[in-house]
């Protein structure tokens, strides 16, 4: 089994309920369970700033499947939520992103590890700290050490 951390987002469409359904339907994924999750975390867009704020958490998964076909199922549940990819930082009712697949680093077409801007993301970092804080970003450091360098982001914990 490898441990495996997915940041959950979501910023339109009752985004409290997507984010809670998209827990549920991760419990669900074929020899996966969601062994701890964090508080939910009210953020300001980034990039496209135009648009509603994001309700944002982490899960962490045990999990018997690949690192790939774990992606491949989170792209499944996101299907499923109706997101339509149309650009980069666009809204969406569903965002779910492969932060960390135990000690991986991985640079391939579909997949990158650690997720490429984790470590600079206070809405990932927080609830990544809450729920491991001394979980390790190959090639950048510890979690609560990378939050800590966020300190312009604003960041409401929300539950
Ligand atoms: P972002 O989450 O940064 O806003 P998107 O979710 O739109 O961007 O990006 C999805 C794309 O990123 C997909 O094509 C996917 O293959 C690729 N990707 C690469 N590495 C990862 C990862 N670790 N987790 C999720 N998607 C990834
Ligand atoms: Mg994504």
């Amino acid at each position: 089994m490898a441990t495996a951390y997915v940041g959950i987002g979501s910023n339109l469409g009752e985004p409290r309920r997507q984010i809670e359904a998209a827990l549920d339907e991760l419990g669900r994924v074929p020899r996966t369970c969601v062994a701890r999750r964090s508080s939910l975390y009210r953020s300001a867009p980034v990039g496209h700033t135009d648009q509603p704020h994001f309700l944002n958490a982490v899960a962490r998964l045990e999990t018997g499947l690949a690192a790939e076909a774990l992606l491949a199922e989170l792209q499944d549940i996101e299907r499923r939520h109706g997101r339509e990819r149309s650009f980069a930082n666009a809204p969406r009712t569903l965002d779910l992103d492969l932060l960390l697949y135990d000690g991986c680093v991985l640079d391939t077409t579909p997949l990158t590890l650690p997720h490429p801007r984790m470590h600079e993301r206070a809405f990932v970092l927080a609830p990544l700290a809450e729920i491991a804080h001394d979980a390790q970003v190959p090639g950048h450091g510890r979690a609560d050490e990378l939050l800590a360098r966020c300190a312009g982001q604003h960041l409401a914990r929300i539950a």
